[in-house]
């Protein structure tokens, strides 16, 4: 290999429970629109299919701090069940799709609503609402050998110890072999990519000294402070 005329980018990692080895991160694949109750409080028809997008792989933080950022007033809280994969593939069946899971953990997918807003109405790309510093805050991951399958359970948030989302993986709209099966279809997904799986009702906005707690059963929880 030719030498780097700079310094190489730092590799994303995830840590994992119960190891001393830590989950380097491909891609961040993100679906939008999962949980029925989360598309109705949206404004959205639950009836259409769940939608994709990507953050950037540099976004997934597991500092335990989110710092507000710039360009917006309005940063909302997506509490998400996330899947790491140990390989993968194209056109995946639904039939094979759990032997590509290495783990799960739990994750936040922040939002600049408002710029997200924007965006929408204005049929542009989602990336300023969506892809930007720390906005994928992230638990240790638990491999699928101790959580199991991860097709139901709690998943709950709470800001400042209040509830703000409590909902069962159950709810989700496109189940995980679903997911993996359809994304295959329009990417060659590939050992470390991770996938945010989508939230549930009650999103919403924080403020600088937030304390959000994700829990989702069978994980470890995420704590995260908004600074
Ligand atoms: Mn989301």
């Amino acid at each position: 290999m030719n030498k780097l005329a700079i310094p190489s980018p730092v590799i994303t990692t995830i840590p994992i429970h119960g190891s001393e080895e830590v989950f380097p991160v491909r891609r961040v694949y993100c679906i939008g629109r999962n949980y029925a109750d989360h598309v109705i409080e949206m404004g959205n028809d639950p009836k259409e299919s769940p939608i994709f997008f990507q953050k950037n792989t540099d976004n997934v933080d597991t500092s335990g701090k989110f710092p507000y950022p710039p360009q917006s007033n309005d940063v909302h809280h997506e509490l998400e069940l996330v899947m790491a994969l140990k390989s993968g593939g194209s056109n995946i069946s639904e039939v094979d799709a759990y032997k590509h899971i290495y783990g799960f953990a739990v994750g936040l997918d922040m939002t600049r609503r408002d710029l997200q807003a924007v965006a929408k109405k204005g049929g542009k790309p989602w990336e300023v609402g969506k892809a930007f510093e720390r906005s994928a805050p992230m638990g240790t991951l638990t491999r699928i050998e101790e959580s199991g399958n991860m097709d139901s359970g709690k998943i709950t948030l709470t800001v400042n110890g209040d509830v703000k989302q409590d909902g069962d993986l159950n709810q989700i709209i496109w189940k995980i072999p679903r997911m993996i099966a359809h994304l295959s279809t329009f990417y060659d997904i590939t050992a470390g990519d991770i996938v945010m799986t989508g939230t549930p009702a009650g999103v919403g906005p924080v403020v600088k000294g937030d304390k959000l707690v994700g829990t989702i059963d069978k994980l470890s929880p995420l704590e995260v402070i908004v600074i």
